[in-house]
């Protein structure tokens, strides 16, 4: 399989093309191929544009039940909520550990919602499997190569951040990694890379969105919160992105942000996601996209 950018004359060959050993490149898209389909019961990422909402932290039954219902009347198709939280200070808030997987996982059942969640380390991954629909890679551990190889190893969607230092090529290889390991199910996340620029948290690389779409078949969504850390830009971010040809987004949304334990000021209320919806659909219509179907209700949602 080869790339249409590494055949151009004189374009160098990248790793994914010359690695050795049987099949290399298994994230490479085929030429005219399609994006190939994530599903998630009903949802499809690759197909329809998929929204991933929530806060950064589950904090409490309170919050993430008030965060659940609100996203979800807005429209959003999966629940977004850390429990293991990568803090840059060991003092920050780090996350409430098992019992926030609980709760994460009980706000998406009530409310008909797949549940996405950080998985830190290996040791961490049969509990994620018990509670949570897609498992999260960090962008801190976009190569933290032996989390890549067990991730490989089980059969759950994977959301892979790229990091925040990566190149595209890089980000590739790593998610080469879980293909490799026979983890098919696998959506890359774009969530900005460090630059000079002091007025947002990283900066939003769209360029690499819509590379990594041209030499891909995986599904690629962008989180325009931690790439800006703030909340202001987040709309025109997720705009763009939606312009840009992402097969998605994943946002921070707190129902009270001045009160979040981790990452306030990025977080968007209800209202502004509700807002967000609203303008993503001309947008979309645009660029030829529609939003995903909603979320199918689960048993639990219709019995309750
Ligand atoms: C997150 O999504 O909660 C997060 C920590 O993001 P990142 O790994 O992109 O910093
Ligand atoms: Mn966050």
């Amino acid at each position: 399989m080869t790339s249409q950018l590494a055949d151009q004359p004189g374009t160098p060959r990248s790793a994914l093309e010359r690695g050795p050993g049987p099949g290399p490149g298994r994230v490479l898209r085929a030429e005219g191929s399609p994006t190939r389909v994530v599903r998630l019961g009903g949802i499809e990422f690759g197909g329809g544009f998929v929204v991933i909402a929530g806060p950064c932290a589950v904090e409490g039954a309170e919050q993430i039940e008030l965060a659940a219902s609100a996203v979800r009347a807005a429209g959003a198709h999966l629940l977004r909520g850390g429990a293991f939280k990568p803090r840059t200070s060991p003092y920050a808030f780090q996350g409430m550990g098992e019992p926030g997987l609980r709760l994460l996982c009980e706000a998406g059942r009530r409310h008909g919602l797949p549940v996405i969640a950080e998985v830190m380390e290996s040791a961490q991954i049969p509990l994620m499997l018990e509670r949570v629909d897609v498992l999260q890679v960090g962008a801190r551990n976009m190569q933290n190569f032996s989390l890549l190889r067990a991730l490989g190893r089980v059969r759950r969607p994977v959301l892979l951040k790229r990091g925040f230092c990566a190149t595209v090529e890089e980000w590739l290889l790593a998610a080469e990694y879980l293909l490799d390991g026979g983890n098919e199910q696998v959506i890359l996340c774009e969530r900005g890379i460090r630059t000079f620029a002091p007025e947002v948290r990283n900066t939003l690389d769209l360029s690499a969105v819509a590379s990594a779409k041209l030499r891909t078949h995986l599904p690629v969504v962008v989180d325009p919160s931690h790439a800006t850390g703030n909340r202001d830009l987040v709309i025109p971010m997720s705009l763009a992105a939606a312009a840009c040809g992402a097969d998605g987004l994943m946002l921070e949304v707190h129902p009270r942000p001045s009160q979040a334990l981790c990452d306030g000021a990025q977080a968007i209320t209800p209202v502004a996601f509700e807002e967000l919806m609203r303008k993503l659909r001309p947008v979309l219509a645009a660029v030829g996209k529609t939003l995903a179907a909603a979320a199918l209700p689960t048993a639990a949602a219709q019995s309750g």
